[in-house]
């Protein structure tokens, strides 16, 4: 082993400064608004403070630690390109309206190509991608007769067509600030304190004003064609679905989270069988982005205090765990419909007011809402659904009382 290179903290205004290439956020011309770089082949190169892939950035520090990994290593791209068309959209060159990804993400290989040649590492932020689906949900909607083999959304066997794209976080951090209401320089040193200080870059360097967060991203998977989802002639049915691997992968009983994923799909395969389109959003945020030791600390403190599980104390609980009853900044989430083109829903399948009051604020029209049936509600995640229609959930049919808060009750820890 060679001794390894001392370790320089950068600081700004430092000489590198000047030969890194100029970010100018909400440009629509990709050249004008240069590309972000966050890869470390280069160290002056960099115009981005923290790392490509979020938090699997980590992951990679051990393989280059333990020598599996090259840390000079270049991706080859060849014929990774998007294997659907997206945008550009006018969205793509409004700073204020796209801030928590880079709307280029995708296309950086094809528009930057004339950085490569010059020695610019600079790594897709986003991939677009096509796969066949088969849920059990929905071979039982087409058992049914709710969903039709059509042989081109929906093939033989039950096999859904979709466009899955993957969204790596990239923030650019006045918009950031601006989205949840604070100054920027309080962002960047609160950032830098709760990560115990491993970005020095967010206080060293006011001048880079884009972060790749270590941070989960997001999924969408489109269901029917793609051009329609921008196009107002054509209905549209968007499910906006938070990560909740017990629910999603496992299938707990105690929250409605995978029974209203499933019915979101079946409303968009709907949609795009009738002539639309329909599209997911799956964001990496478990646990209302308070993670899921939290979760499972809070089942506990639910299940165990005095009364059991009940709808009326469903929120305190977490609120005693984690100081807080969500963080999942919904806010933030409509960036990705505005990168995607729409401007309506026609049918929103979530409850929530956070989201819809997000999505509504940032100027994108919601026609319909559409609720979870009440079939698909496992008995246990009664307690949830009902608290959460008492603080404001869309509840068609009436909000619940303090009666019925006091009643629903959930299993015993032990049952
Ligand atoms: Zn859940």
């Amino acid at each position: 082993m060679s001794k390894p290179k001392p370790i320089v903290l950068r600081s700004q205004p430092d000489k590198s400064a000047t030969k890194h290439l100029p970010i100018d956020w909400g440009e629509i011309d990709p050249l004008k608004r240069g590309p972000v770089i966050g890869s470390l082949s280069k160290l002056s190169h960099r115009n981005a403070i923290g790392t490509h892939s979020g938090s699997y950035s980590v992951y990679r520090a051990l393989a280059v630690a333990n020598g599996t990994l090259q840390a000079d290593h270049l991706p080859d791209l060849t014929n990774t390109s998007p294997a659907e068309h997206i945008g550009p959209h006018p969205s793509w060159g409004d700073a204020n309206l796209i801030v928590s990804l880079d709307p280029f993400g995708a296309l950086v290989s094809e528009i930057y190509s004339s950085f490569y040649q010059q020695g610019y590492d600079i790594r897709p932020t986003i991939a677009v991608t096509k796969a066949h689906i088969n849920l059990p949900e929905i071979q039982d909607a087409i058992a049914h007769k709710r969903v039709l083999i059509d042989g081109k959304i929906v093939k033989s066997g039950g096999n859904l067509v979709v466009t899955k794209i993957a969204i790596d976080p990239v923030w650019y951090l006045p918009g950031i600030a601006n989205r949840i209401g604070v100054e920027e320089s309080v962002l960047r040193r609160v950032l830098f304190q709760q990560t115990g200080g491993m970005f020095s870059d967010l206080v060293r360097r006011p001048d880079l004003q884009v972060f790749l967060p270590p941070i989960g991203g997001t999924t969408v998977y489109i269901i029917g064609d793609v051009a329609h989802i921008s196009d107002p002639e054509k209905q549209l049915a968007v499910r906006v679905h938070d990560e909740c691997n017990g629910s999603d992968v496992f299938g707990s009983d105690i929250c409605t989270c995978r029974p209203y994923l499933v019915h979101g799909i079946e409303i968009c395969i709907q949609t795009a069988q009738a002539g639309g389109s329909g599209v997911i959003l799956y964001f990496r945020k478990e646990g209302r982005a308070l993670g899921e030791v939290t979760k499972f600390l809070v089942y506990n403190a639910r299940k165990r205090q005095p009364g059991g599980d009940r709808a009326d104390a469903y929120f305190t609980r977490t609120e005693c765990v984690a100081g807080v009853q969500d963080m999942r900044f919904q806010e933030l989430m409509p960036d990705v419909l505005h990168w995607l083109g729409i401007s309506r829903i026609d049918r929103l399948v979530s409850m929530s007011d956070q989201k819809y009051n997000a999505i509504i604020n940032s100027g994108i029209q919601v026609c319909d809402r559409i609720p979870i049936p009440e079939d698909r509600i496992p008995a246990d995640a009664q307690v949830e659904i009902i608290a959460k229609k008492a603080a404001g959930y869309y509840t068609p049919d009436g909000v619940p009382d303090a009666t019925i808060l006091g009643e629903t009750q959930g299993r015993d820890l032990g049952d």
